[in-house]
Protein backbone atom coordinates (compact mmCIF):
# COMPACT_ATOMS: atom_id res chain seq x y z
CA UNK A 1 0.00 0.00 0.00
CA UNK A 2 1.46 3.37 -0.86
CA UNK A 3 1.95 5.94 1.77
CA UNK A 4 -0.49 8.92 1.85
CA UNK A 5 2.29 10.99 2.33
CA UNK A 6 4.80 9.99 -0.08
CA UNK A 7 5.87 12.94 -2.44
CA UNK A 8 5.72 10.85 -5.57
CA UNK A 9 3.68 12.24 -8.51
CA UNK A 10 4.72 9.28 -10.98
CA UNK A 11 3.20 6.56 -8.82
CA UNK A 12 -0.55 5.64 -9.67
CA UNK A 13 -3.35 5.10 -7.35
CA UNK A 14 -3.80 2.10 -4.99
CA UNK A 15 -4.54 -0.97 -6.72
CA UNK A 16 -6.93 -2.56 -4.42
CA UNK A 17 -8.85 0.50 -3.09
CA UNK A 18 -11.11 0.32 -0.30
CA UNK A 19 -14.68 -1.08 -0.07
CA UNK A 20 -15.71 0.71 2.41
CA UNK A 21 -14.41 4.06 4.32
CA UNK A 22 -15.35 6.20 7.68
CA UNK A 23 -14.89 9.68 6.61
CA UNK A 24 -15.58 13.70 7.55
CA UNK A 25 -16.06 16.48 5.96
CA UNK A 26 -12.73 18.88 6.10
CA UNK A 27 -14.11 21.32 4.18
CA UNK A 28 -16.47 23.16 1.08
CA UNK A 29 -15.34 25.62 -1.36
CA UNK A 30 -17.47 26.98 -3.77
CA UNK A 31 -16.89 28.22 -7.21
CA UNK A 32 -18.67 30.47 -9.01
CA UNK A 33 -19.61 28.34 -11.41
CA UNK A 34 -20.33 25.01 -10.85
CA UNK A 35 -21.05 23.00 -8.13
CA UNK A 36 -19.21 23.18 -4.67
CA UNK A 37 -16.08 20.89 -3.98
CA UNK A 38 -16.62 19.27 -0.64
CA UNK A 39 -13.35 16.94 0.77
CA UNK A 40 -13.48 14.39 3.28
CA UNK A 41 -10.46 13.34 5.38
CA UNK A 42 -11.14 9.18 5.11
CA UNK A 43 -10.09 5.84 6.45
CA UNK A 44 -10.14 2.31 5.33
CA UNK A 45 -13.59 0.90 7.67
CA UNK A 46 -11.59 -2.52 7.74
CA UNK A 47 -8.32 -1.01 9.07
CA UNK A 48 -10.43 0.82 11.67
CA UNK A 49 -12.30 -2.38 12.82
CA UNK A 50 -8.95 -4.51 13.14
CA UNK A 51 -6.86 -2.30 14.34
CA UNK A 52 -8.98 -1.12 17.03
CA UNK A 53 -7.93 2.40 15.39
CA UNK A 54 -9.21 5.25 17.32
CA UNK A 55 -9.26 4.26 20.85
CA UNK A 56 -5.38 5.42 21.32
CA UNK A 57 -4.09 9.02 20.53
CA UNK A 58 -1.82 7.37 18.55
CA UNK A 59 -1.37 6.55 14.39
CA UNK A 60 -0.26 2.73 13.46
CA UNK A 61 2.16 2.70 10.57
CA UNK A 62 0.52 2.26 7.42
CA UNK A 63 -2.60 3.87 7.74
CA UNK A 64 -4.66 3.16 4.80
CA UNK A 65 -5.70 6.90 4.45
CA UNK A 66 -7.44 8.57 1.64
CA UNK A 67 -9.55 12.28 0.87
CA UNK A 68 -12.89 12.09 -1.32
CA UNK A 69 -14.13 14.80 -3.17
CA UNK A 70 -17.76 15.12 -4.08
CA UNK A 71 -18.68 17.52 -6.46
CA UNK A 72 -22.60 18.34 -4.56
CA UNK A 73 -24.89 20.49 -7.59
CA UNK A 74 -27.53 23.00 -5.92
CA UNK A 75 -30.27 21.11 -4.15
CA UNK A 76 -28.30 17.49 -4.09
CA UNK A 77 -29.85 15.95 -1.11
CA UNK A 78 -27.37 13.42 -0.88
CA UNK A 79 -25.33 12.67 2.32
CA UNK A 80 -22.51 13.35 0.65
CA UNK A 81 -23.82 17.20 -0.47
CA UNK A 82 -25.69 17.84 2.95
CA UNK A 83 -23.50 16.13 5.96
CA UNK A 84 -22.04 19.34 7.98
CA UNK A 85 -18.37 19.49 9.70
CA UNK A 86 -18.31 17.33 12.33
CA UNK A 87 -20.59 14.34 11.14
CA UNK A 88 -18.82 10.90 10.33
CA UNK A 89 -19.83 9.15 7.48
CA UNK A 90 -19.67 5.04 6.77
CA UNK A 91 -19.39 4.83 2.45
CA UNK A 92 -19.57 1.54 0.65
CA UNK A 93 -18.26 1.95 -3.02
CA UNK A 94 -18.90 -0.03 -5.76
CA UNK A 95 -17.67 0.94 -8.99
CA UNK A 96 -19.98 -1.37 -11.27
CA UNK A 97 -22.57 2.17 -10.10
CA UNK A 98 -21.79 5.38 -11.18
CA UNK A 99 -25.40 6.80 -10.56
CA UNK A 100 -23.30 8.81 -7.05
CA UNK A 101 -19.44 8.51 -7.68
CA UNK A 102 -16.73 10.69 -6.25
CA UNK A 103 -12.66 10.94 -6.76
CA UNK A 104 -10.71 9.22 -4.05
CA UNK A 105 -6.78 10.57 -3.50
CA UNK A 106 -4.95 8.13 -2.19
CA UNK A 107 -2.13 10.22 -1.99
CA UNK A 108 -2.32 14.11 -1.00
CA UNK A 109 -0.39 15.09 -4.09
CA UNK A 110 -0.82 12.49 -6.35
CA UNK A 111 -4.05 12.00 -9.14
CA UNK A 112 -7.93 10.35 -8.06
CA UNK A 113 -9.93 7.37 -9.00
CA UNK A 114 -13.42 7.86 -9.65
CA UNK A 115 -15.30 5.60 -7.26
CA UNK A 116 -19.09 4.76 -7.47
CA UNK A 117 -20.91 4.99 -3.98
CA UNK A 118 -23.20 2.40 -3.33
CA UNK A 119 -24.57 3.89 0.08
CA UNK A 120 -23.40 6.42 2.98
CA UNK A 121 -24.92 6.48 6.25
CA UNK A 122 -23.76 8.62 9.90
CA UNK A 123 -21.89 6.46 12.43
CA UNK A 124 -23.06 6.30 16.03
CA UNK A 125 -21.53 8.93 18.51
CA UNK A 126 -18.94 6.53 19.62
CA UNK A 127 -17.56 5.63 16.15
CA UNK A 128 -17.82 9.33 15.37
CA UNK A 129 -15.33 9.96 18.04
CA UNK A 130 -12.82 7.32 17.18
CA UNK A 131 -12.77 9.09 13.75
CA UNK A 132 -12.49 12.93 14.48
CA UNK A 133 -11.52 13.94 17.67
CA UNK A 134 -9.22 16.82 19.07
CA UNK A 135 -5.74 16.23 20.70
CA UNK A 136 -6.78 15.31 24.27
CA UNK A 137 -4.70 17.58 26.89
CA UNK A 138 -3.41 15.01 28.79
CA UNK A 139 -1.53 13.50 25.95
CA UNK A 140 -0.95 17.08 24.44
CA UNK A 141 -1.06 19.52 27.22
CA UNK A 142 -1.53 23.18 26.01
CA UNK A 143 1.74 24.94 26.04
CA UNK A 144 2.62 27.69 28.63
CA UNK A 145 3.02 31.14 27.85
CA UNK A 146 6.81 31.00 28.61
CA UNK A 147 6.88 28.06 25.59
CA UNK A 148 5.90 30.11 23.41
CA UNK A 149 7.57 32.95 24.06
CA UNK A 150 10.42 30.45 24.17
CA UNK A 151 9.51 29.50 20.20
CA UNK A 152 9.63 33.04 19.33
CA UNK A 153 12.16 34.06 20.82
CA UNK A 154 14.32 32.00 18.11
CA UNK A 155 13.22 34.45 15.58
CA UNK A 156 15.82 37.62 15.13
CA UNK A 157 14.80 40.77 17.20
CA UNK A 158 15.57 42.97 14.51
CA UNK A 159 13.97 40.94 11.32
CA UNK A 160 12.16 43.31 9.67
CA UNK A 161 10.92 42.08 6.56
CA UNK A 162 8.46 39.12 6.02
CA UNK A 163 7.94 37.52 2.81
CA UNK A 164 4.58 35.69 0.77
CA UNK A 165 6.12 32.48 -0.94
CA UNK A 166 4.31 31.24 -3.93
CA UNK A 167 3.20 27.67 -3.26
CA UNK A 168 0.72 27.70 -5.40
CA UNK A 169 -3.04 27.00 -4.14
CA UNK A 170 -2.22 27.16 -0.49
CA UNK A 171 -0.27 29.63 2.05
CA UNK A 172 3.27 29.76 3.32
CA UNK A 173 5.18 33.40 4.81
CA UNK A 174 7.75 34.00 6.84
CA UNK A 175 9.61 36.48 8.94
CA UNK A 176 13.09 37.22 7.09
CA UNK A 177 16.19 37.74 8.72
CA UNK A 178 18.94 40.31 7.11
CA UNK A 179 20.36 37.69 4.66
CA UNK A 180 16.38 36.76 4.04
CA UNK A 181 16.24 33.68 5.56
CA UNK A 182 13.27 32.74 7.48
CA UNK A 183 13.26 32.63 10.92
CA UNK A 184 9.77 31.54 11.50
CA UNK A 185 6.91 30.63 9.53
CA UNK A 186 3.12 31.53 9.59
CA UNK A 187 1.75 28.17 7.69
CA UNK A 188 3.70 26.01 5.82
CA UNK A 189 1.42 24.63 2.72
CA UNK A 190 1.18 24.79 -0.37
CA UNK A 191 -1.29 23.42 -3.72
CA UNK A 192 -2.75 19.76 -2.84
CA UNK A 193 -5.20 16.97 -4.64
CA UNK A 194 -6.41 18.62 -7.94
CA UNK A 195 -3.81 21.82 -6.62
CA UNK A 196 -0.60 20.21 -6.80
CA UNK A 197 -0.48 21.21 -10.69
CA UNK A 198 -0.70 25.28 -8.94
CA UNK A 199 2.74 24.42 -6.86
CA UNK A 200 5.84 26.02 -8.69
CA UNK A 201 7.84 23.62 -10.61
CA UNK A 202 10.96 24.82 -9.18
CA UNK A 203 10.18 24.76 -5.52
CA UNK A 204 11.78 21.72 -4.11
CA UNK A 205 12.61 23.02 -0.82
CA UNK A 206 11.80 25.50 1.89
CA UNK A 207 14.43 26.84 4.31
CA UNK A 208 15.46 25.42 7.11
CA UNK A 209 18.83 26.40 7.66
CA UNK A 210 17.58 28.71 11.15
CA UNK A 211 15.77 25.68 12.67
CA UNK A 212 12.47 28.05 12.55
CA UNK A 213 9.30 28.51 14.17
CA UNK A 214 5.99 27.34 12.15
CA UNK A 215 3.04 28.97 13.31
CA UNK A 216 0.03 26.76 11.84
CA UNK A 217 -3.23 28.81 11.36
CA UNK A 218 -5.15 25.84 11.24
CA UNK A 219 -5.05 21.86 10.26
CA UNK A 220 -5.87 22.52 6.76
CA UNK A 221 -3.95 20.34 4.08
CA UNK A 222 -2.81 23.50 2.30
CA UNK A 223 -1.30 25.10 5.37
CA UNK A 224 1.38 22.63 6.35
CA UNK A 225 1.42 20.29 2.93
CA UNK A 226 4.91 21.63 2.57
CA UNK A 227 6.28 20.02 5.59
CA UNK A 228 5.36 16.22 3.85
CA UNK A 229 6.14 17.61 0.00
CA UNK A 230 10.02 16.35 0.18
CA UNK A 231 11.55 12.94 0.52
CA UNK A 232 14.93 11.94 2.27
CA UNK A 233 17.18 14.89 4.31
CA UNK A 234 14.61 17.43 3.33
CA UNK A 235 11.80 15.75 4.79
CA UNK A 236 13.84 15.24 7.76
CA UNK A 237 14.78 19.00 7.99
CA UNK A 238 11.27 19.86 7.57
CA UNK A 239 10.62 18.21 11.09
CA UNK A 240 13.76 17.34 13.21
CA UNK A 241 14.15 20.09 16.03
CA UNK A 242 11.68 22.28 14.50
CA UNK A 243 8.95 24.37 16.99
CA UNK A 244 5.12 23.55 15.50
CA UNK A 245 2.61 26.10 17.14
CA UNK A 246 -0.62 25.19 16.21
CA UNK A 247 -4.81 25.72 17.21
CA UNK A 248 -6.37 22.65 19.67
CA UNK A 249 -8.80 21.72 16.89
CA UNK A 250 -11.00 18.60 15.66
CA UNK A 251 -8.95 16.69 13.49
CA UNK A 252 -9.66 13.23 11.57
CA UNK A 253 -7.61 10.56 10.33
CA UNK A 254 -5.21 12.58 7.69
CA UNK A 255 -4.70 15.76 9.53
CA UNK A 256 -3.89 12.93 13.11
CA UNK A 257 -1.40 10.79 10.73
CA UNK A 258 0.56 14.38 9.99
CA UNK A 259 0.26 14.96 13.91
CA UNK A 260 2.34 11.90 14.61
CA UNK A 261 4.68 12.05 11.74
CA UNK A 262 5.42 15.58 13.19
CA UNK A 263 6.18 14.18 16.87
CA UNK A 264 7.76 10.86 15.00
CA UNK A 265 10.27 13.44 12.81
CA UNK A 266 11.64 15.07 15.63
CA UNK A 267 9.57 18.04 16.01
CA UNK A 268 8.24 19.84 18.65
CA UNK A 269 4.52 20.67 18.75
CA UNK A 270 3.26 23.08 20.86
CA UNK A 271 -0.60 22.84 21.58
CA UNK A 272 -2.18 27.09 21.64
CA UNK A 273 -3.98 27.27 25.20
CA UNK A 274 -7.43 28.46 24.44
CA UNK A 275 -7.62 29.99 27.70
CA UNK A 276 -5.29 32.74 26.42
CA UNK A 277 -6.55 35.07 23.73
CA UNK A 278 -2.98 36.76 22.69
CA UNK A 279 0.90 35.87 23.16
CA UNK A 280 3.28 38.96 22.11
CA UNK A 281 6.67 38.82 21.97
CA UNK A 282 9.21 41.11 20.39
CA UNK A 283 7.12 42.31 17.16
CA UNK A 284 5.34 38.82 17.16
CA UNK A 285 1.80 38.45 18.43
CA UNK A 286 -0.14 35.24 17.82
CA UNK A 287 -3.81 35.03 18.97
CA UNK A 288 -6.74 32.98 18.60
CA UNK A 289 -9.25 33.40 15.80
CA UNK A 290 -13.15 33.40 18.23
CA UNK A 291 -14.80 31.20 15.04
CA UNK A 292 -16.27 27.71 15.48
CA UNK A 293 -15.37 26.50 11.77
CA UNK A 294 -11.64 24.87 11.56
CA UNK A 295 -10.73 28.07 8.77
CA UNK A 296 -12.22 30.41 11.74
CA UNK A 297 -10.90 29.27 14.88
CA UNK A 298 -7.23 28.92 14.53
CA UNK A 299 -4.75 31.12 15.10
CA UNK A 300 -3.71 34.50 13.01
CA UNK A 301 -0.43 36.26 13.77
CA UNK A 302 0.60 40.58 13.64
CA UNK A 303 3.96 41.58 12.70
CA UNK A 304 5.28 45.12 14.09
CA UNK A 305 8.49 45.92 12.79
CA UNK A 306 9.76 49.57 13.55
CA UNK A 307 8.51 50.50 10.26
CA UNK A 308 5.00 49.98 10.70
CA UNK A 309 3.81 53.64 11.33
CA UNK A 310 0.50 52.26 12.36
CA UNK A 311 -0.77 48.51 13.69
CA UNK A 312 1.56 46.12 11.82
CA UNK A 313 1.16 43.42 8.68
CA UNK A 314 -2.12 41.04 9.76
CA UNK A 315 -1.85 37.62 8.37
CA UNK A 316 -5.14 36.01 9.09
CA UNK A 317 -4.68 32.60 7.90
CA UNK A 318 -8.20 31.80 6.60
CA UNK A 319 -10.00 32.87 8.82
CA UNK A 320 -13.60 34.99 8.18
CA UNK A 321 -12.72 38.67 9.24
CA UNK A 322 -16.06 38.48 11.56
CA UNK A 323 -13.96 36.19 13.73
CA UNK A 324 -10.92 37.61 13.85
CA UNK A 325 -9.14 37.96 17.40
CA UNK A 326 -9.97 40.08 19.97
CA UNK A 327 -6.85 42.28 19.81
CA UNK A 328 -7.23 42.82 16.00
CA UNK A 329 -10.56 44.97 16.46
CA UNK A 330 -10.08 48.38 15.78
CA UNK A 331 -6.94 47.98 13.81
CA UNK A 332 -5.34 50.37 11.40
CA UNK A 333 -3.24 47.58 9.38
CA UNK A 334 0.41 48.75 7.66
CA UNK A 335 -0.27 45.87 5.35
CA UNK A 336 -2.52 42.95 5.00
CA UNK A 337 -2.11 39.41 3.90
CA UNK A 338 -5.89 38.63 2.44
CA UNK A 339 -7.47 36.38 4.23
CA UNK A 340 -8.36 32.32 2.52
CA UNK A 341 -6.57 33.13 -0.40
CA UNK A 342 -9.28 35.61 -1.59
CA UNK A 343 -12.20 32.93 -1.18
CA UNK A 344 -15.08 33.81 1.08
CA UNK A 345 -14.04 35.67 4.20
CA UNK A 346 -17.48 35.86 5.93
CA UNK A 347 -17.98 39.96 6.36
CA UNK A 348 -16.24 43.14 5.20
CA UNK A 349 -12.64 43.66 5.95
CA UNK A 350 -12.65 45.19 9.47
CA UNK A 351 -8.62 45.85 9.31
CA UNK A 352 -8.75 49.56 7.54
CA UNK A 353 -5.19 50.58 5.54
CA UNK A 354 -3.29 53.04 7.44
CA UNK A 355 -2.76 54.87 4.38
CA UNK A 356 -4.01 55.00 1.00
CA UNK A 357 -0.52 53.17 -0.33
CA UNK A 358 -0.83 50.22 2.21
CA UNK A 359 0.04 47.61 -0.16
CA UNK A 360 -2.21 44.12 0.78
CA UNK A 361 -1.28 40.29 -0.65
CA UNK A 362 -2.98 37.65 -2.22
CA UNK A 363 -1.54 33.96 -1.79
CA UNK A 364 -3.58 31.76 -4.41
CA UNK A 365 -2.63 29.43 -7.57
CA UNK A 366 -3.24 30.34 -10.70
CA UNK A 367 -6.20 27.95 -12.27
CA UNK A 368 -7.30 26.70 -8.80
CA UNK A 369 -10.10 24.21 -8.32
CA UNK A 370 -12.42 26.82 -6.21
CA UNK A 371 -12.23 30.07 -8.43
CA UNK A 372 -9.78 31.85 -5.57
CA UNK A 373 -9.87 35.13 -5.71
CA UNK A 374 -13.65 35.72 -5.73
CA UNK A 375 -14.31 38.75 -7.07
CA UNK A 376 -16.91 39.56 -4.11
CA UNK A 377 -14.05 39.24 -1.37
CA UNK A 378 -11.67 41.85 -3.87
CA UNK A 379 -14.53 44.34 -3.84
CA UNK A 380 -15.43 43.42 -0.25
CA UNK A 381 -11.40 44.88 0.28
CA UNK A 382 -11.87 47.99 -1.97
CA UNK A 383 -15.22 49.14 -0.47
CA UNK A 384 -12.70 48.93 2.75
CA UNK A 385 -10.20 51.43 1.44
CA UNK A 386 -7.59 48.56 -0.06
CA UNK A 387 -6.80 49.81 -3.36
CA UNK A 388 -6.53 47.85 -6.20
CA UNK A 389 -3.05 49.56 -7.31
CA UNK A 390 -1.58 48.43 -4.14
CA UNK A 391 -2.34 44.40 -4.61
CA UNK A 392 -0.19 42.20 -4.92
CA UNK A 393 0.13 37.98 -5.56
CA UNK A 394 1.77 35.15 -5.66
CA UNK A 395 0.78 34.38 -9.18
CA UNK A 396 3.02 37.23 -10.66
CA UNK A 397 5.76 34.57 -11.34
CA UNK A 398 8.98 36.46 -12.40
CA UNK A 399 11.74 34.11 -14.69
CA UNK A 400 14.99 33.29 -12.37
CA UNK A 401 17.63 30.99 -12.92
CA UNK A 402 15.93 28.90 -10.42
CA UNK A 403 12.93 28.60 -12.54
CA UNK A 404 9.60 30.42 -12.31
CA UNK A 405 8.46 32.05 -8.80
CA UNK A 406 6.05 34.72 -7.20
CA UNK A 407 7.80 34.74 -3.99
CA UNK A 408 6.88 38.32 -2.79
CA UNK A 409 9.13 40.89 -0.79
CA UNK A 410 6.70 42.58 2.90
CA UNK A 411 9.16 45.30 3.52
CA UNK A 412 9.01 48.90 4.80
CA UNK A 413 7.51 51.22 2.51
CA UNK A 414 9.91 51.93 -0.69
CA UNK A 415 11.38 49.01 -0.03
CA UNK A 416 10.46 46.39 -2.68
CA UNK A 417 12.02 42.77 -4.33
CA UNK A 418 13.67 41.46 -6.04
CA UNK A 419 16.84 41.02 -3.23
CA UNK A 420 19.35 40.47 -5.59
CA UNK A 421 22.23 37.45 -4.58
CA UNK A 422 22.48 34.05 -3.61
CA UNK A 423 18.99 32.75 -2.34
CA UNK A 424 18.50 32.48 1.11
CA UNK A 425 20.42 29.34 3.01
CA UNK A 426 22.95 29.42 -0.04
CA UNK A 427 21.14 27.61 -2.61
CA UNK A 428 19.62 24.77 -1.15
CA UNK A 429 16.32 25.81 -1.20
CA UNK A 430 14.19 27.95 -4.08
CA UNK A 431 12.98 31.08 -1.88
CA UNK A 432 14.32 33.75 -4.07
CA UNK A 433 12.25 36.96 -3.32
CA UNK A 434 11.23 38.30 -7.21
CA UNK A 435 8.56 40.56 -5.93
ZN1 LIG B 1 -8.61 26.50 5.55
ZN1 LIG C 1 -6.33 27.72 2.96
Amino acid sequence: MRDFFDFDPERGWEERPPRRVLAVLAGEERPDEGPALRHFEAIDAEFVLEQAYGYAWSAPEGMPLSVLEYEARQGDPHLLATAPEGVVLDIRFDDALRDVALRQYFNLFGAAALRGVAHAVPVDAGTGRRILASPPEDAFPSASEHRIEEALARTDAHADMAAIYDVGQGSCSAILEASANPCLYFDFGGGVLQNTRTYPDALRHLCMTRKPTIIMSHWDWDHWSSAMRSQGAALAANLEGTTWIVPRQKIGPVHKAFLMRLIAGGARVEFWDDSKTSITYNAIEIAKCQGASRNDSGLAMRYRPDWCTHDGVFFTGDCAYSALPQSFAGARADALVVSHHGGLSGGSPPLAPASPNAPWYLSYGAGNSYDHPKRSALSAHWSAGWSPANLRDTTHRQPHPLGDLGHILVAAPGIHGPISGTPPCGGTCQLPIVQ
